[in-house]
Formats: structure tokens, C-alpha cells, sequence
């Protein structure tokens, strides 16, 4: 393996830590502490299991946790009604729905009812329109994990050809546009790209967020270029990523593994996120 590990895990921690710092002196300035609020709607386990770290971490960097479990038949009304609830809670400063909510509701409809400037998993229209146009705002969380990583190894972006593999609202798109937003040159792939070997084969910075265990080849991956892979694929050989690690590793310069890539990071940047939104709140610019 030529390439080097790109160590979310240990990004991730360090993120946790400044966001911890942060915050402290955030209150130490007089500032009521942060607030994140969860709202778990169902028995889902995995679900269960993520919004527990996500209350977990809040607690560990001193942002107050505020846990909401509904049943799992609660309707649209009792949700919705809780996040407006929460929306005009001043003790509260994100917010977040926890996704996927039972089938009988509508989780896309339901986010929209998030308060905006609470909105810190960055999925709104509003959020999503911001990042659109470029404009402060709150970015999806696992998007800006990317970028945080790519940043702090120094990858350089500004006329890089970057090549962004999906297209869905939660990661492809918005890692597309933040790295429009860094100046790279960024190609979207898609289930109806095609040559999608090709088009990977030209990338400088290459992200894959698909949900297909090992899709991008190894021969995919131009001699120096740096993978970042999103995917995260339960298989019988365990958690494996979008990218044919072994192979991918020897051509590129810097690789994610999967577990301990982009996944810690999201966390991570959820707590900077609310950390952000408070300040926005108080009047300071994101
Ligand atoms: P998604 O909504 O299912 O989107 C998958 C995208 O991949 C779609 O745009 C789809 O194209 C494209 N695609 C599917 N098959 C393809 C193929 N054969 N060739 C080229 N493109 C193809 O998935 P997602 O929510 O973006 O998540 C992607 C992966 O990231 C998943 O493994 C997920 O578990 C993981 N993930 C990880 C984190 C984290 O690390 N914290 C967070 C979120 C997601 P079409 O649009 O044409 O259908």
C-alpha cells in the first residue's frame, strides 16, 4: 500500500476538542450553553444507537442534550408540533429529526419543519439553498467532514478536478458544491454516467457516496489522487466502504479506511454545527 490513512477517528477527536474548548469559553463569556435536541420517532435500533452518541458526545463537550423519543405510531401533528415546540425553545439550539422516521410519516416534509437557523444537520430548503448560493449557513454534516478532512491533510482544491460519485441531497450534492466552493472543478456521477471508470480515472480528489460495497475499481484511481470514501456497506467481511480499498491504496496519495474515515466525522461536525448556531443566534456571523 503506497498510500497514507487519512485518520478520521483521530480528526474527529480533534474537532471534538476545539468544539469542547469552544464552547467552554462560549459559556465562560456569560453565554447560556448550547442546546441540541433529538427527536427519535420509532424503536428503529440502529437509529437508537446513533442518536445515543449523538447525546453522548454533546455531553462530553458540554452541549446540553435534549433526548425526544416518540412512538413509533406518533403522527405527523405530534411531530411536527414537537419541532415547533422546539423551534421557539430559547434553551435550544439545533435541532435535528432523526432520519429515516417510520413509513408512515414523511421525514423529507417533516425536517422542513425545522426552524432554519436551528437546522444543524443542514438539510432544510433554506440550508440547502444557502449552500446553493455560497452563503453563510449550516452545511450538512457528513459533506463538511469531508471537507474538514481534505483540509486538514492540505489537500489542495482551488483548479483541482474533483470527482463526486452520487448525487443524493444528504452527501453527493452538497460535497459537490463545497468543493465547488473551494475552487475545484467538479464533476457529479451518477447510477447514468457513462464511463464511469473514465470519469473517475481523471480525478484529483475522488469521493464516492454510493452505497455499493467496493464499486470503484482500484485501476479506477488516478496514480497520486486522494480517495475519500463515504460509503459505508454492512457485508458478511463486515463494514466495508464504495471503494476496492486494497488496490485503490496503491495508486492513490491519501485513502480513508472504512470504519474510522468520514464516518466519525459527521459527529464532529454535528457539534460544530450547533455550536455555530448559537452564535448565530446571539447575533455573531456563522
Ligand atoms: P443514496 O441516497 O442511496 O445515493 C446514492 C447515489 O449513488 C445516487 O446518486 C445514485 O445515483 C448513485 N449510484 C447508485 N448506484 C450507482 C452506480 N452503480 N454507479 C454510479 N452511481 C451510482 O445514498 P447516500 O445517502 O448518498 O449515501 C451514500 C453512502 O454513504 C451510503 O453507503 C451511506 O451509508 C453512506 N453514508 C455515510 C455517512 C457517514 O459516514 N456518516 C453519512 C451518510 C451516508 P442515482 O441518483 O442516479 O440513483
Amino acid at each position: 500500500m503506497a498510500a497514507e490513512l487519512i485518520d478520521g477517528k483521530a480528526i474527529a477527536q480533534e474537532v471534538r476538542a476545539e468544539v469542547a474548548r469552544d464552547v467552554a469559553a462560549w459559556v465562560e463569556a456569560g453565554h447560556p450553553a448550547p442546546g441540541l435536541a433529538t427527536v427519535l420517532v420509532g424503536d428503529d435500533p440502529a437509529s437508537a444507537v446513533y442518536v445515543g452518541g449523538k447525546q453522548k458526545a454533546c455531553a462530553e463537550v458540554g452541549i446540553e442534550g435534549f433526548d425526544h423519543r416518540l412512538d413509533a405510531d406518533a403522527d405527523e401533528a405530534h411531530v411536527g408540533g414537537l419541532l415547533r415546540e422546539l423551534g421557539d425553545d430559547p434553551r435550544v439550539s439545533g435541532i435535528l429529526l432523526q432520519l429515516p422516521t417510520p413509513p408512515h410519516l414523511d421525514g423529507g416534509a417533516l425536517t422542513e419543519l425545522i426552524d432554519p437557523s436551528k437546522d444543524v444537520d443542514g438539510l432544510t430548503p433554506i440550508s440547502a439553498g444557502l449552500l446553493a448560493k455560497n452563503r453563510p449557513g449550516l452545511r450538512p454534516c457528513t459533506p463538511a467532514g469531508v471537507i474538514e478532512l481534505l483540509r486538514r491533510h492540505d489537500v489542495p482544491l482551488e483548479g483541482a478536478e474533483a470527482v463526486v460519485v452520487g448525487r443524493s441531497d444528504l452527501v453527493g450534492k452538497p460535497v459537490a458544491q463545497l468543493l465547488l466552493a473551494e475552487h475545484a472543478t467538479v464533476t457529479i456521477c451518477h447510477s447514468r454516467t457513462k464511463d464511469l471508470a473514465a470519469v473517475c480515472r481523471r480525478a484529483d480528489v475522488l469521493i464516492a457516496a454510493v452505497g455499493r460495497p467496493g464499486l470503484v475499481q482500484g485501476d479506477w484511481v488516478k496514480e497520486g489522487a486522494v480517495v475519500i470514501d463515504v460509503g459505508i456497506n454492512r457485508t458478511e467481511h463486515g463494514l466495508v466502504g464504495d471503494v476496492d480499498f486494497e488496490p485503490a491504496a496503491v495508486r492513490a496519495r491519501l485513502i480513508t479506511p472504512v470504519p474510522g474515515g468520514v464516518g466519525p466525522m459527521t459527529i464532529a461536525m454535528l457539534l460544530r454545527n450547533t455550536l455555530t448556531a448559537a452564535r448565530a443566534r446571539a447575533g455573531e456571523l456563522a
